[in-house]
């Protein structure tokens, strides 16, 4: 008597997918959904899948099993798989391509990208994807056979029988679109595996594609990089919990507006993130000239931001004064709840600044630092209510790197550290709570890094073999292309000379007139001043081989295994002494920061994470060898902390932080 079966979640949601702690753990893997959305889909009544919320992963597999689709407007539907390094596992990579295409489906499926129901041209229009439905009256809808006409077969509902859409030009779209994913892939092996098995959808009938899907899986699964990509997930949630070592935890507080002080570059892309976020925004400059440079910016990065929106039906209102300022009338501090400040980065000034602050805005208001290093104590100290003086890191540009590196100093209330974390959360970007040291978290451990790229071209290197190395890796851009791109005279300065070995080279190289592209000369050449295509520059060769003539070191060969290791275990010392110095809560805090603010490849989880994979007692070693062979470079000698680790029989990750003797607070 069943006329039809309908499928749909709970509580506003059809279903976000598998449990990702099952994927790591083989006992709670349970039964495999493939064959159950093919239960389904061989059903002899209709089924149909009423979608509200989100469909995700797992979720829109067994959508796809089903004869019908309907969706709320505000659905949306994706295959995030990759973004954990896997594949649509339950037939997913088979019955998208039936329905959508092979090119919808390659960019849904390589990407993780989730999309809400405004249809890509290249979707077919069916009627499927498009019906608006409240939920409580789908069964009425359904059953008065809107789609379900009496009599109606239900084989050419079933994806798993439909020919995949041919393209006149299914080769050539492929191999094209395999460059493509391999690109942006950086090294990541699950975009190019999901194309592999969608490809197959194109070559196999649906049984085959199933199988080869399912090997392509099983590869992944067990491949480290989908370990990585999952500790990343996690340890990205695992940092919205933050303590200090006086035992403050999170919490909320809510604030309205804030205040953007200093438009260059940092205070243009932070004004655009807050009005992004709907935030009601009042930007200051010190002079006219200046705000109407830094208005003209922001305009153009807020035009650009609000076309991007459109395009996901989105909208964006920054004409409207009552949510958007400028001025140059210090008086409108009095009423903002939060100020940001971004002036040039030198102490007097920003002290002088504070001071200004804390004397005008209101009791409440909270005042936050964009420093890249100064030290929030002393800029804290002009204030008459350090309390609520915090640093927020922001990385640039500032209305697209996730990170915010959130620094407390000694008197930051609980409620301050919170409500910067909450502006990281309403900002959508990911704030990490970490103490107040030179550099903070990520450019502390940013320095030897840089220094040891540098010592690598005195003793016989060339910029574009030590970035072809750290490319290869997985960053996005190696050190030299990264300070030609940011400009060697802006660089902060990464090594003290007090007995420690230091190296001139950047400062040699801006004296020659060569400060990066902007010039179109620095550790390469470019085509112009301002030019991006970086040629590996004779003159740099032989002024290098110049330079060590003159200071008499030997040039050597330094192979790829040398300068990966040089470069990424100092930067790992590094991370250990701040975990050491309880500078940052844990492992995680670290490998959260690198991996959204300085381009670490996200498939190798971190510098810790990847240190875990690689073995402590193996870079206690290698440090050990280099240190030795450069005694007067501080930042290879093996912290106290990561000897204590491997003398303790190299534990894991989770449980590095109870070797240290501070208390370690719980929350
Ligand atoms: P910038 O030189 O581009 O801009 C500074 C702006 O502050 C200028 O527009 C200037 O007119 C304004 N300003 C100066 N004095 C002022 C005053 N008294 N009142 C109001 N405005 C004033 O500098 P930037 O690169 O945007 O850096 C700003 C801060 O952010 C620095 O502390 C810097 O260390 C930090 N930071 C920079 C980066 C980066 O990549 N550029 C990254 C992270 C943090």
């Amino acid at each position: 008597s069943v006329k039809a079966v309908m499928i749909c979640g709970e509580n506003g949601k059809f279903s976000a997918g598998a449990d990702i702690k099952g994927f790591s753990s083989p006992k709670r893997r349970g039964i495999a959904l493939g064959p159950i959305v093919s239960l389904i889909e061989r059903s002899e009544k209709p089924v149909v899948a009423a979608i509200e919320g989100v469909a995700l992963g797992g979720g829109l597999e067994v959508a796809l099993g089903c004869h019908y689709r309907i969706a709320h407007v505000k659905a949306r539907m994706g295959l995030p798989e990759v973004t954990i390094g896997l594949l649509p596992g339950a037939e997913g990579t088979q019955r998208l391509p039936r329905l959508v295409g092979v090119p919808a489906a390659l960019d849904m499926i390589t990407t993780g990208k989730v999309l809400c129901l405004v249809i890509p041209p290249a979707w077919p229009k069916t009627h499927e994807f498009l019906l608006p439905m409240y939920l409580p009256d789908v069964d009425a809808l359904f059953c008065n056979s809107i789609f379900l006409p009496p009599g109606q077969p239900l084989g050419p509902r079933r994806l798993s029988l439909k020919p995949v859409p041919k393209l006149p030009n299914m080769e050539a779209f492929l191999s094209e679109a395999l460059v493509k994913v391999k690109k942006q892939a950086h090294g990541c092996l699950a975009p190019e595996l999901c194309f592999q098995a969608v490809k197959a959808a194109t070559e196999q009938p649906f049984a085959d594609g199933v199988r080869r899907e399912q090997e392509l899986f099983n590869v992944l699964l067990t491949s480290g990089q989908a370990q990585a990509l999952q500790y990343a997930f996690f340890a990205e949630r695992a940092v919205q919990k933050w303590t200090t070592p006086s035992g403050a935890s999170w919490k909320i507080s809510d604030s309205v507006s804030l205040l953007s002080l200093g438009l260059g570059t940092m205070g243009r892309g932070i004004v655009t993130s807050l009005v992004k976020a709907k935030i009601p925004v009042v930007a200051l400059e010190q002079d006219l000239e200046y705000l109407n440079m830094g208005r003209k910016a922001v305009m153009f990065l807020l035009e650009r931001e609000a076309m991007k929106m459109e395009q996901g039906a989105q909208t964006l209102d920054f004409h409207n004064p009552a949510r958007l300022q400028f001025t140059v009338d210090f008086d409108v501090l009095r009423d903002v709840d939060l100020v940001i400040e971004a002036v040039f980065e030198n102490m007097a000034l920003k002290k002088e600044i504070f001071h200004k602050l804390s004397r005008i805005c209101k009791p409440g208001a909270f005042l936050c630092t964009n420093t890249s290093a100064l030290n929030i104590n002393e800029i804290a100290s002009a204030t008459s209510r350090p309390q609520q003086v915090i640093g927020t890191h922001f990385f640039s540009p500032a209305h697209v790197m996730k990170l915010l590196e959130i620094i407390y100093g000694h008197h930051t209330s609980p409620t301050t550290i919170a409500t910067a974390m909450q502006l990281a959360k309403v900002l959508k970007k990911v704030g990490v709570v970490v103490g107040n040291c030179f550099g903070f978290a990520g450019n502390r451990m940013m320095f030897p890094y840089a220094q040891q790229a540098v010592f690598l071209l005195e003793e016989g290197s060339r910029p574009e073999a030590v970035d072809q190395v750290i490319e290869d890796f997985g960053f996005r851009i190696g050190p030299f292309r990264m300070s030609d791109l940011a400009g060697l005279d802006v660089g902060t300065p990464a090594r003290q000379r007090h007995g420690h070995r230091y190296s001139p080279l950047p400062d040699l190289l801006c004296e020659n007139g060569r400060f990066g592209q902007k010039t179109g000369k620095g550790w390469y050449q470019y085509e112009k001043a301002g030019g991006r295509t970086a040629k590996p520059d004779p003159w740099l060769h032989s002024f290098l081989s110049q330079y060590r003539d003159t200071h008499r070191i030997k040039t050597r060969f330094i192979d790829q295994e040398e300068i990966l290791e040089r470069c990424l275990f100092s930067l790992i010392n590094e991370g250990f002494d701040i975990l050491a110095e309880g500078i940052a809560s844990g492992p995680e805090h670290l490998d959260v920061i690198y991996i959204n603010g300085y381009g670490w490849p996200k498939h190798r989880g971190g510098p810790m994470f990847y240190a875990s994979t690689v073995g402590l007692s193996r870079i206690l070693a290698k440090l050990q060898k280099y240190s030795e062979a450069h005694p007067d470079v501080p930042g290879l000698q093996p912290s106290a902390f990561l000897k204590k680790l491997v003398a303790m029989g190299n534990p894991p990750l989770k449980e590095w932080m109870s070797y240290l003797s501070r208390p370690n607070n719980k929350l």
